[in-house]
C-alpha cells in the first residue's frame, strides 16, 4: 500500500507513529495522522485554515522527541487503528481518482477528512471542506505542485565583525554578557545574531543583512538584533522555508562564553521559532593574533541549513 505514498507522506506517517509513541498509545489514530501532517507539512495547515480549527493534537515537537527515551523510539511496531487505515486507504483512492502519480500530504489530509466525521465538522467550522480541499488538489496551481515537489535543502554562510569599545554592552545571541567592553555598531552590534541573519538570508537567496537593515536607516539605531532575526524568519516563512539547523562560532579572546550558551540558544530559538536543539554554538579565541587577539574586535561565523 505504501508504495504509492511519496517521501513526504511517508514522513507524515512516521511522525504519526512518533505521536502515538509520545502518548503511549496502542495504535495510530486519525488524530496522530493529522499531527504527523502538521509536523511534516506545516504550510498545508496554514493554507487550509486548519490552524484555526483548534484541534487538540499531540505535539510532535523536537522537544517531545528529545524527551522520548531511546527504548520507546524503537517501539515502532504500533499498528494503524481502523480510522487511520481508512484515512490512508481514502488518501490513496483520492490520489488515484485524480490520476496522481503518488499520494502527497495533501491527499493524506483529504483522506483524514473523509475518514473522520468529527474532525470534518471541526475543519468545516474553520472554513475547510472536503470539496474545497479536493478542488485544490485538482487545480494545477502552485499550491498543488508544492505538494508533489521534492524537498529542497540549502545552506547559507554568515560572517560578522564589530570593533569593541568601552561603555558598550556586550550583547551576543540576544543575551547581555557581563564584560568591560561591547561592540560598536548602529544596532546593538550583536555579531552572533548578525552572522545568523546573513546565513539564513544567504541560504534562501535573499541577499544580506545590510540590504534589508541598512545602517544608514535611523529606525535600526540601537535596536535589538533579535528584531532582525524575527524579520528574517518571517521572510523565510513567506517563502515556505523551514530552518533545519544553525551552527555558529563566536571568536573573541574574552570573556568566556560557554556559561551563556544555553541562554543564547533559548533566546535565538524563540526569535527563530525553532527548538534550541536546532542551534549549536561554539567559541574560539584568536590565539592573541590580530585585532580579535588584541581584544579590539569580536567576530562570529554561522552556517544555516534550511529546507522546504
Ligand atoms: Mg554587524
Amino acid at each position: 500500500m505504501f508504495e504509492q505514498f511519496d517521501e513526504s507522506s511517508r514522513r507524515c506517517i512516521f511522525w504519526a507513529r512518533y505521536a502515538a509513541n509520545i502518548e503511549g498509545g496502542k495504535e495510530i489514530t486519525v488524530l496522530h495522522l493529522l499531527a504527523g501532517v502538521r509536523r511534516e507539512a506545516q504550510w498545508l495547515f496554514r493554507e487550509t485554515n486548519l490552524e484555526k480549527a483548534k484541534i487538540k493534537l499531540t505535539v510532535v515537537s523536537d522537544q517531545a522527541i528529545e524527551k522520548l527515551s531511546a527504548a520507546r523510539r524503537l517501539a515502532v511496531e504500533i499498528p494503524l487503528g481502523a480510522g487511520a487505515k481508512k484515512a490512508l486507504t481514502s488518501a490513496a483512492q483520492i490520489s488515484q481518482k485524480m490520476e496522481g502519480s503518488s499520494v502527497t500530504p495533501a491527499h493524506l489530509l483529504a483522506g483524514i477528512l473523509h475518514a473522520d466525521s468529527a474532525l470534518r465538522k471541526k475543519m468545516q467550522k474553520a472554513g475547510l471542506t472536503e470539496k474545497e480541499l479536493k478542488k485544490r488538489l485538482k487545480a494545477p496551481s502552485a499550491k498543488t505542485s508544492e505538494t508533489t515537489k521534492p524537498r529542497v535543502t540549502r545552506c547559507g554562510l554568515g560572517y560578522d565583525l564589530h570593533r569593541l569599545a568601552e561603555k558598550r554592552k556586550l550583547i551576543l545571541g540576544g543575551v547581555e554578557v557581563p564584560f568591560e567592553k561591547g561592540p560598536v555598531g548602529h544596532s546593538d552590534g550583536d555579531v552572533l545574531s548578525h552572522a545568523i541573519c546573513d546565513a539564513l538570508l544567504g541560504a534562501s537567496g535573499m541577499g544580506d543583512i545590510g540590504t534589508h537593515f541598512p545602517d544608514s536607516d535611523p529606525q535600526w539605531r540601537g535596536v535589538s538584533s533579535l528584531v532582525f532575526l524575527r524579520q528574517v524568519r518571517q521572510y523565510l516563512e513567506r517563502r515556505r522555508w523551514r530552518i533545519a539547523h544553525v551552527d555558529a562560532v563566536v571568536i573573541t579572546e574574552r570573556p568566556r562564553l560557554g556559561p551563556h550558551f544555553a541562554a543564547m540558544r533559548d533566546t535565538l530559538a524563540k526569535a527563530l521559532r525553532i527548538s534550541p536543539h536546532q542551534i549549536n554554538l561554539k567559541a574560539k579565541t584568536n590565539e592573541g593574533v590580530d585585532a580579535i587577539g588584541r581584544g579590539e574586535a569580536i567576530a562570529a561565523q554561522a552556517l544555516a541549513t534550511i529546507e522546504n
